[in-house]
């Protein structure tokens, strides 16, 4: 099963469109995308034999499939690969971090480029679709309600300042969490464990991976989180990101005004960044 965020409306995406849940389902589920993950199962089912008129799917004015998840957590150094080319260790445990809320947002749209570094981190997001405490790695995908694509945006010299990394606050400039274009449920993939990954700025593939090179795969990171803390319905993770990042080249490279950012996820589909600067975006008409 495949769901979008239709301005703001969740959705049912079908092999003719969009069909538009509390509309088909005549109130019963509530048109915002994220209440759904609180009867998650409840809306399985009746998805599995849901009438409705699909409509065409609004690529560009898709949001995020979670856009006010309670929590967002995110993994850092989750690719052997990145981990070497930051300069770190394989970590032997996950490296968890926190991204505001306020920076998530939807598969598509501009960025305003804060000043300083930023650069990109294509990952895996997952989508929590039950109350999740101490879950076992052999049941954790249970525990999934789907996944996406997103972008872990980085502003690297704030990352790196002061005495400790300042990983929530650099990756939570407005915008810097897309997540979309749409959720994915795990029994769609042959393997969920195994999906090839990738992003390109302007056309350049500068990542790509297979998410099978996680040092701490989806299950693995909800038994270690849910062993912690609870994982609410509706709880997004970024699951790390692979090696090619701008940061961990020689000479570094960062986005700039102008640059698309492309970030692919096989089985899920492809968000798009575009990123203007603070003088750009101040000139546009309110
Ligand atoms: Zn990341």
């Amino acid at each position: 099963m495949r769901i979008a965020n239709v301005e703001g409306r969740l959705s049912l995406l079908t092999a003719g469109g969009a069909v538009d849940v509390e509309r088909a389902s005549d109130g019963r589920f509530s048109s915002d995308p994220q209440a759904v993950y609180e009867r998650w199962g409840e809306f399985r089912s009746w998805a599995a034999h849901a009438g409705g008129i699909p409509e065409p799917v609004p690529e560009a004015r898709l949001g995020s499939p979670a856009p006010r998840p309670r929590q967002v957590f995110a993994i850092g150094l989750n690719y052997a690969d990145h981990s070497d080319e930051s300069g770190f260790a394989i970590p032997k445990e996950p490296v968890v971090f926190a991204k505001f809320l306020s920076s998530v947002t939807g598969p598509r749209g501009r960025v305003v480029l804060p000043e300083g570094s930023v650069d990109w981190e294509v990952e895996l997001v997952a989508v929590i679709g039950a109350p999740a405490r101490r879950v076992p790695r052999e049941r954790a995908w249970e525990a999934v309600a789907g996944l996406a694509v997103g972008q872990d945006l980085s502003e690297r010299d704030m990352q790196h300042r002061g005495p400790a990394p300042q990983f929530g606050l650099a990756k939570s400039f407005p915008g810097f969490s897309p997540i979309g274009p749409e959720l994915v449920t795990p029994d769609e993939f042959d393997d969920p464990d195994d999906l090839a990954i990738e992003c390109a700025v302007d056309g350049e593939t500068v990542q790509r991976g297979r998410t099978s090179q996680m040092i701490f795969p989806v299950p693995e990171l909800i038994a270690r989180l849910s062993e912690v803390l609870p994982l609410y319905p509706g709880d997004v993770i970024f699951t790390g990101t692979p090696a090619g990042v701008g940061a961990g080249r020689t000479p570094p490279r960062f986005l700039r005004p102008g640059q698309r950012l492309r970030s692919r996820i096989e089985g899920i589909g492809e968000i798009e960044q575009e990123f203007i600067s603070r003088a750009a975006e101040s000139e546009e008409p309110a």
